[in-house]
């Protein structure tokens, strides 16, 4: 069947079935992205300036291009002291650790890092790998990022160290992928609360099909991640009641050619060429996802991303579809370097 013709989403009997037109579900109930707009934003960053300390805010920074962007504009455009703060994961490209010291020092901003003793992170990562690789399933790729899913709770202390109440993030609504909700069971338009719970109810339900997800060695950081994922999530909600987390694109809109001419000329930012997309290139986890989705479902999180773009008349079909021939190459050498970085030698993986 071809791609939904409006908005080249590959049709899928649950992401996207088409009605007999050949639109896709996901077109036909569309909602378009609200912003919740500069002057709330700006009313939220006057409330957390701190004129007894040093910092107004901690801006968390991976080295990829949204984290660079709002670490300038809360810097430059917003005037806020900001604390970068960033986890030095393991799997980090090493253009992207560049980035992080281009742009503090082009800003003039100190930086804090942290990492997890142990090789905690390598070593939740290679079991869950083998374990997801013994049955495959697109609902489960998300425990793929379990070691970047425990860092909430280390950012919330350096914030109380620095007496910081205020937590900026780089995420914008087109990356809110759709279909991972809708493969663990959360139906469209569940509220936070309900997405929350349905989300934990859906992975427990697929380890539960899969016992090695609940490996005793593992099982308090998958524990920890399922409660501190993100902001949003119950244990972050609990803990960190005095802190306030904004994402900055959910106020202001995004939009790719500004973030990516102001970074590259203000901050010198670059992302190595032949990695395809200049979103995600920073983790070699992500081009493992695109792999695990590409062979499960016949997609990956760029197709929701640039079906949203053109929903939003931001691309035509033609221009997404065209960046996705590209984009959707999997990067096979990244993911064998990245296996074999972990210790696994036993798993093939060719270009889909
Ligand atoms: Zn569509």
């Amino acid at each position: 069947m071809d791609p939904c013709i409006k908005c080249g989403l590959p049709a899928h009997p649950l992401i996207a079935p088409q009605d007999g037109r050949g639109v896709c579900r996901q077109c036909r109930d569309y909602r378009k992205i609200e912003y919740l707009g500069r002057d709330r934003l700006l009313a939220l960053l006057d409330a957390s300036r701190n004129p007894r300390g040093k910092y107004d805010c901690i801006v968390n920074v991976s080295g990829g291009r949204d984290s660079a962007y709002t670490l300038l504009a809360l810097v430059r455009d917003y005037g806020m002291r900001a604390l970068a703060v960033n986890y030095a994961n393991p799997f980090t490209h090493e253009q992207a650790k560049r980035n992080i010291t281009d742009m503090v020092s082009a800003l003039a901003v100190d930086l804090v890092q942290f990492s997890f003793p142990g090789r905690l992170h390598e070593r939740i990562l290679a079991h869950n790998i083998r374990t997801w690789f013994q049955r495959p399933d697109p609902a489960m790729v998300p425990v793929i990022c379990i070691g970047c899913k425990i860092i909430w709770p280390e950012i919330v202390k350096i914030a109380n160290t620095h007496g910081v109440t205020c937590i900026i993030n780089g995420g914008n609504p087109y990356e809110y992928t759709s279909f991972k909700k809708l493969l663990l069971g959360v139906p469209e338009g569940a509220g936070l609360a309900e997405t929350y719970l349905k989300n934990v109810r859906g992975l427990l339900a697929g380890a539960l099909g899969n016992l090695a997800y609940l490996d005793p060695r593992y099982l308090a950081t998958t524990a920890k991640a399922y409660l501190f994922n993100n902001q949003y999530a119950l244990g972050s909600r609990l803990t960190g009641k005095r802190l306030r987390a904004i994402d900055l694109f959910h106020y202001v809109p995004w939009d790719e050619a500004t973030v990516l001419h102001r970074i590259r000329r203000e901050l010198g930012w670059d992302h190595p060429r032949g990695s395809g997309s200049s979103w995600r290139f920073d983790c070699a986890i992500g081009h493992l996802k695109d792999y695990m989705y590409l062979t499960t479902l016949g997609l990956t999180e760029k197709n929701d991303f640039y079906a949203k773009t053109v929903r939003e008349g931001v691309m035509t079909r033609r221009q997404a579809l065209a960046r996705l021939r590209t984009e959707n190459r999997v990067q096979c050498d990244r993911i064998r370097e990245l296996l074999s970085s972990v210790g696994i030698s036993d798993i093939t993986i060719a270009q889909p």
